[in-house]
């Protein structure tokens, strides 16, 4: 007998679980399987909904004025920019007050740990008191043992960048810490605990004695930046009593991989998830599937799919719905993947357009536009994959996030809105077709 829910959505990532929140709004029963880790662990937390056109136009200061214009098949101009913006309302709701900014109509600009300014849409809580707007002279602290955060050299290329304040690095030695192969988990953990800490003078509590020797660094800044390590479970409470022993304001630095703020929103979303009583089967991969159809072909047909096998010990176990939502990820999630002369989705065999020839898939110029950074499932306005005809693959399937095509969220910086949007759509119309 096949596990059955109304909805099942595969992977885990920020579009799936997006997704399944979205259906289980719609009063549905819902499941989540996901197989490995998703890049929501790498990357930065932050949510970019659109920092660049795709001519490479920007930064762009208002994305919405692009985002109306984008190109056919841009999953933007799938769904619309009215569910954008109804999707950064759901996002702002999940997350509550770990999240701010609000720049739906606006981008904010947020300084990264190399030094760059980023535009984006929301960022952490911890982000806020280092946007680039705002004209505060600025201490960044890097660690030694942490060598992927440069803070000088990031303070000087924020000024070179053109940033509207001062900035000043400084490499310090984190209390406690002397491993440089130290997880960046460890420094987080080490504070959230406020672990006692051996500073050569006697012992003292690691806050403590990270405000100490940052306190004796600055030289009337009135806000300090450090590598998103401030804290996992309790880091509101970190940030705030360092802003208390220090006096200034404290804000992290978004960085990845690997990414704190990352995993925090990770926990956010899965909180959500279990509130909303999805139920969530994690470590599983999905290999195959079972359909049937109506034995007409192209527009008239409407295969559907029966059930998902999932690989569970070596063992085929079937998992039924009515709707199946695909967020398996792009290249880097394994939801798409590629042999010499193909470039296939591996669950349903969804179409995937790709030369034959593997050459034609990058650029000769290493930062040229990479056809291969586009690859992904093409999809109806409903977000329903389509094939090499353009018919619906299966009546009962949608796609979100980086499975999709017709973007580089590296170039547009809209990696997390496409997720969050596309998610939020296939999930929600996946709800309410079980709805009726
Ligand atoms: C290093 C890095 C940094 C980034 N930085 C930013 C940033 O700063 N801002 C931004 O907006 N975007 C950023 N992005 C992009 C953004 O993270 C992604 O575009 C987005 O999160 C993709 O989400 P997703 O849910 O579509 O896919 P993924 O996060 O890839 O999740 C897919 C999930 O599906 C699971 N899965 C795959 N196959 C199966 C299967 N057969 N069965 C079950 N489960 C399966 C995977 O294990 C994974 O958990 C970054 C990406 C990377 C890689």
């Amino acid at each position: 007998m096949a596990i059955t829910d109304d909805v099942l959505v595969i992977g885990g990532g920020l579009a799936g679980a997006t997704a399944a929140l979205a259906a289980a709004e719609r009063g549905v029963q819902v499941r989540l399987l996901t197989y490995k880790q998703s890049t929501l662990r790498h990357a930065s937390g932050l949510i970019d909904v659109l920092g660049y056109a795709p001519s490479g136009k920007g930064p762009l200061a208002d994305p919405f004025d692009t985002l109306e214009t984008l190109p056919e098949g841009h999953p933007y101009e799938r769904v619309g920019s009215d569910a954008v913006r109804e999707a950064l309302l759901f996002f702002d709701a999940i997350v509550g007050d770990a999240y701010a900014g609000e720049h739906t109509d606006a981008n904010a600009l947020v300084p990264t740990s190399s030094g760059a300014i980023k535009p984006t849409a929301r960022y952490p809580a911890g982000v806020a008191p280092g946007l680039a707007s705002d004209p505060r002279e600025t201490l960044l602290v890097g660690f030694e043992t942490l060598p992927e955060f440069d803070a000088p050299l990031a303070a000087a290329h924020l000024e070179e960048t053109g940033a509207p304040f001062e900035a000043r690095g400084v490499t310090l030695s984190f209390p406690g810490i002397r491993r440089d192969d130290a997880k960046v988990t460890r420094y987080a953990h080490l504070l959230d605990r406020d672990e006692t800490v051996d500073v050569g003078r006697g012992e003292t509590s690691a806050r403590a004695a990270l405000a100490a020797i940052v306190r004796d660094q600055l030289e009337g800044e009135s806000r300090v930046g450090f590598p998103p390590i401030l804290g996992d479970d309790n880091h509101a409470t970190v940030r705030r009593d360092l802003e208390e022993r220090l006096g200034v304001d404290v804000f992290e630095v978004p960085s990845g991989p690997p990414s704190l703020p990352g995993m925090r929103l990770e926990d956010r979303l899965y909180d959500a998830l279990d509130d909303t009583g999805v139920r969530v089967t994690t470590g599983v991969p999905v290999v195959d599937y079972e359909g049937a159809d109506n034995g007409r072909s192209g527009a008239s047909s409407t295969k559907r799919i029966e059930h998902v096998l999932v690989d569970r010990k070596g063992r085929d176990v079937p998992y039924r719905a009515d709707e199946y939502v695909l967020a398996t990820g792009g290249l880097v999630g394994k939801g798409v993947r590629s042999e010499r002369e193909r470039v296939f989705e591996p669950i349903f065999d969804c179409h995937v357009e790709a030369s034959p020839d593997r050459y034609d898939w990058f650029d000769g110029d290493a930062f040229g536009d990479h056809p291969f950074a586009r690859f992904g499932v093409t999809v109806d306005r409903e977000l329903r994959p389509l094939d090499t005809e353009g018919d619906l693959e299966f009546a009962n399937l949608r796609a979100a996030g980086a499975v999709l095509s017709g973007y580089d969220f590296a170039a547009e910086k809209s990696g997390s809105g496409v997720s969050l949007a596309t998610g939020f759509v296939a999930g929600d119309r996946a709800g309410s077709e079980v709805r009726g």
